[in-house]
This record gives C-alpha cells, sequence and structure tokens, in this order.
C-alpha cells in the first residue's frame, strides 16, 4: 500500500496506526463477535470505550474537577447554535471575536439567537491578523465572549489567550485542539468538530463547565440543551459510535507520542520548517498572515501568480501530495499539517516548494 502524503484541512489525515487497528476490529469488537458499531451504546462494552475516551481526553487536556465533557452530533456549525442557545440570557449581549471564516459564521448564527456585539472584527486587515489578548474586553452587559483558537481557512492562531474575568469565555477549537497544551480552567466551554485533529467525522467534543450546562434555560428542545447531554453522560440520543471509536484510538496514540506538550514541539517544528521556507523563498511564497498570529495547523502562502499556483497544486499532487489548493473563498496554497501529519511529508513538501521555486527562476 503507499499512502499519498495529505495535507488536507479536513477530514485530514489519521495516524495509520488508528486505521489499521479500526480496520482489524470493525467486524470482531476485541473478540466479542460482533462490531462495535453494531453493539448497543447501552451495553458494557460500548460504556466501557465511551468513559474511557472521557478519561482519556480528560487526563490529555488536564480538564480540572467541575467540568463536563459531552460527544455531541451536528459537528462544530451546530455549536454556533447551541452556544447562544444555551448561554445567551434575554437582555444580554454575546461578545464575538469576528477573526474570518469561523468566527464570522458564528457570528452570523449568533444573531438569529439574541444580540451579539464584534468585539473586533479582522475585516480592516483582511483577517491576516488577531487583537491582542489583552485587547479583548467584555461589554458590561456580556453573557460570553466568543474566540475562534485557529481559523483554519485565514491560518491564524491565538497564542495567548484574553482574560475574561466573571465572563465565560467560549472557544471553537476545531482545527487545534490538543495540539498544544490548554489552560481549560480559563474557559467555560471549549468545543471541536472531531474530523480535524482527534478523529473520523462524526462526533463533536464539548468541554463544559457544570455552572454553564446547569444554567441552560428550560425552554430549548431535547438536543439543543447542554443540560439533556451532561446529565446522561452524552448518552440520551445513540452517541456517534464511529467517531468515538476513532477518537479513543486518536487520543491512546497522542497519549504514546508524549501529550500536549509533545504534540505542541511537533506542530512548533513542522509549521517552522514551512515558514521558513517561504521567508528563504525572497518572495517567490508569500504569507500574509501577520507573523504574530501564524498558525501551527494551518500554513497559508501564496505564489506569484494564480496560474503559478494551480502548477505548484497539479505538480504537488503528481508526487502524492495532497490537499494543498487553498479553501475556495481566498484561493492561494494551504498545507494543513495537523497531529497526524507525518514531520517527513512536510521536509517532503519543503524541497519540493524548493525546487519548484527554483524551476520557476
Ligand atoms: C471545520 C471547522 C468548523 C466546522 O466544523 P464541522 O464539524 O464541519 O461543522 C468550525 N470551526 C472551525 C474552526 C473549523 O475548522
Amino acid at each position: 500500500m503507499s499512502r499519498k502524503m495529505n495535507f488536507y484541512a479536513g477530514p485530514s489525515t489519521l495516524p495509520l496506526e488508528v486505521l489499521e487497528e479500526l480496520k482489524n476490529n470493525i467486524a470482531d469488537y476485541h473478540g466479542e463477535g460482533y462490531s462495535i458499531v453494531e453493539a448497543s451504546h447501552r451495553g458494557k462494552v460500548y460504556d466501557q470505550l465511551h468513559n474511557e475516551t472521557v478519561d482519556l481526553l480528560k487526563e490529555l487536556m488536564g480538564i480540572p474537577e467541575g467540568y463536563s465533557v459531552l460527544f455531541l452530533g451536528g459537528g462544530a456549525t451546530l455549536q454556533f447554535s447551541m452556544v447562544p442557545m444555551n448561554i445567551l440570557s434575554a437582555g444580554k449581549t454575546a461578545d464575538y471575536v469576528n477573526s474570518g471564516a469561523w468566527g464570522g459564521k458564528a457570528v452570523k448564527d449568533a444573531k438569529k439567537v439574541g444580540k451579539v456585539n464584534v468585539l473586533f472584527d479582522g475585516k480592516d486587515s483582511n483577517y491576516s491578523s488577531l487583537p491582542a489578548a489583552s485587547e479583548v474586553k467584555p461589554s458590561a452587559d456580556s453573557a460570553y465572549v466568543h474566540i475562534t483558537s485557529n481559523e483554519t481557512i485565514g491560518g491564524l492562531q491565538w497564542k495567548e489567550w484574553p482574560s475574561t474575568g466573571d465572563t465565560p469565555l467560549v472557544a471553537d477549537m476545531s482545527s487545534d485542539i490538543l495540539s498544544r497544551p490548554v489552560p481549560v480552567e480559563k474557559f467555560a466551554m471549549i468545543y471541536a468538530g472531531a474530523q480535524k485533529n482527534l478523529g473520523p467525522a462524526g462526533a463533536t467534543i464539548v468541554i463544559i463547565r457544570d455552572d454553564v450546562w446547569k444554567n441552560a434555560p428550560s425552554d430549548l428542545t431535547a438536543y439543543l440543551s447542554y443540560k439533556t447531554h451532561a446529565e446522561k453522560n452524552s448518552l440520551y440520543n445513540t452517541p456517534p459510535v464511529f467517531s468515538i471509536w476513532g477518537i479513543n484510538l486518536v487520543l491512546k496514540w497522542i497519549k504514546k507520542h508524549g501529550g500536549a506538550e509533545a504534540m505542541a514541539e511537533r506542530a512548533a517544528k513542522k509549521s517552522q520548517l514551512l515558514y521558513n521556507a517561504i521567508e528563504e523563498s525572497e518572495g517567490f511564497y508569500r504569507c500574509p498572515v501577520d507573523p504574530n498570529n501564524r498558525s501551527t495547523m494551518n500554513v497559508i502562502f501564496r505564489l506569484p501568480s494564480e496560474e503559478l499556483e494551480a502548477k505548484f497544486i497539479k505538480e504537488a499532487e503528481a508526487r502524492g501530495m495532497l490537499g494543498l489548493k487553498g479553501h475556495r473563498d481566498i484561493g492561494g496554497c494551504r498545507a494543513s499539517i495537523y497531529n497526524s501529519v507525518p514531520p517527513k511529508d512536510v521536509e517532503a513538501l519543503v524541497e519540493f516548494m524548493k525546487s519548484f521555486a527554483n524551476q520557476q527562476a
């Protein structure tokens, strides 16, 4: 089998050993005589997997007492609605940082639920920079402050976290969860779709402080209330079993490779290789993102023309490097280098970038 080098933004690559483990146990789950995807989510085999996955996430992220971990459906996108529905009480304002495509979508949905104040809008810099953490100040009647820890399309990442005092801080960490240590106690809630850093698509991880879900309004329908899921350990309805199984295996892989600190080192090294190659190309490659906010997960770059970009992407594909085309909304190129992307694939990409630039000279 020859595996391609996968730089897709999401879904994205998974460790080969995780895929092998899924394959080897898909029909007969560890000798049970049935597949985990055929098992009752009320039975003890699934129960063990479910609770082990919650515990692994708590351990690897250092989630303190007083928080619940939920596995929900609907992607991170459903959280754009659930967050304001559950936390934006009447008469209050939700503060949002609009840092790009994903932050913008969160704002758009929240506005349909209640009053929104955009604390910062990156529009003027074409979404190439973030505010300083110290500039993020909640409004007087703030229900919460919402940020996007890593803008997957724009290639921006928060390096320091705002301090919002008693105002709950909520973060969409879909594209950089577990790529670095995070002080969970600073956040009232963290959410992330699984399919970038944690596993196959299907489950959305919600880490939520207990006082926050306990205060959910009682007029929400069952699924849309965090309370429903928190009180039932995410087993109110059928959870996305296959995705949770994959998350379990990816978490074990992260643990085996040294946990969040080791992932941060790995991400820093891989991203530095690419940013250095861009800086050293004498202007052939350009990264439009403010150097203070450059993502270690999604590296954005442009070439001198769209024609060269198309040629670059095509030649990269011929070398087995997939997913380097930038998002259709902004064009250019993007290398997504999540936890599971092997350093050697990034090294191969850097080599190709150098030879491609030389070839055009
Ligand atoms: C991919 C992504 C989303 C959307 O996730 P879905 O699970 O597809 O709904 C939201 N926010 C960020 C930062 C993302 O990268």
